[in-house]
């Protein structure tokens, strides 16, 4: 009788012992493991690039990718697009994960170019050194078109072949460090181009017209156009827009005219292209392009 209670009582605590044993077990089992991915990752970029260029690469589809503390997503179509900074060096490294899990990591050697110094005379004084009322409205104005790039629309007008929005003497370089009446500046933004006043502009490629305004007080008649992705493309000192905010634009399309608005010594296209906040070389991605 005794023994039998015994019996009972390990029976009972076995039982007692393994059923938090089990769930604990189930728990961790659950759910059951997705297939194992096959094969590497496949991504393509190119070996090396240089400083303030567009690099255009495949990976899977939708892949998520982490490059220079920033997270965006390769296009449906497996294609996607970074920007090298002008003032980057070394290594770019790309982290790169598939929708099915499988990561990679890819460097790309960025090759350093040289900028020159420009010193250009005869700007307005008002525009180079401005009166603190005049900065503000500055600031604010450039507040304005940071924001719109910081965009990363879904579309991939990106990957269209870019083409020239006016055909001209190149009469300033991306990168260069401008000296405005002696004055240091900002290293020049984009690539300006020589053409008459009222010279039509065309978009390099489609896109959104993300920002317009005919009056910013350092860059004039302004238009953005987004290609997706991140990439952008600005037009400054314009005479005339004809494109709104919002608007779908193609390759080709005129958006408006060449003119000498804002900080300018006289009519020409400035033309700037980004990165998210990244300015690229606009004349360096046509060239590229040119010698596929
Ligand atoms: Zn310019």
């Amino acid at each position: 009788m005794k023994l039998a209670a015994i019996t009972l009582l390990a029976l009972v605590c076995t039982a007692c012992a393994s059923t938090p044993q089990t769930t604990a077990t189930t728990a961790l089992m659950a759910p059951p493991p997705a297939p194992a991915p096959i094969g590497e990752l496949v991504v393509t970029v190119p070996a090396s690039a240089p400083q303030a260029s567009l690099v255009f690469g495949r990976a899977p589809a939708d892949s998520l990718i982490v490059y220079d503390g920033r997270t965006f997503r390769a296009a449906h179509d497996g294609a996607f697009v970074i920007g090298i900074a002008r003032e980057q060096t070394g290594l770019a490294t790309l982290q790169i994960t598939a929708p099915d899990g499988r990561t990679k990591a890819v460097g790309i050697a960025i090759t350093p170019r040289r900028f020159p110094v420009e010193r250009v005379n005869g700007v307005p004084e008002k525009t180079v050194k401005p009166p603190p009322e005049i900065a503000a409205r500055i600031e604010r104005e450039q507040a304005a078109v940071n924001a719109v790039r910081t965009r990363d629309d879904d579309r991939t007008d990106f990957e269209q072949r870019f083409i020239w929005p006016v055909k001209g003497r190149i009469s300033g370089v991306f990168g260069s460090q401008r000296v405005y009446n002696g004055t240091p500046g900002a290293a020049h933004s984009g690539v300006d181009i020589a053409a008459a006043k009222g010279t039509p502009i065309v978009a390099p490629a489609g896109g959104i017209v993300t920002f317009a305004n005919p009056d910013l007080y350092l860059t004039g008649g302004t238009v953005l156009i987004d290609h997706g992705h991140g990439v952008s493309s600005n037009f400054l000192h314009m005479s005339r827009i004809d494109v709104k905010v919002g608007e779908r634009v193609e390759q080709g399309q005129v958006i408006g005219l060449v003119g000498a608005t804002g900080r300018a010594t006289g009519p020409h296209m400035h033309w700037g292209m980004n990165w998210f906040d990244v300015r690229i070389d606009p004349q360096a991605l046509l060239e590229a392009e040119a010698a596929k």
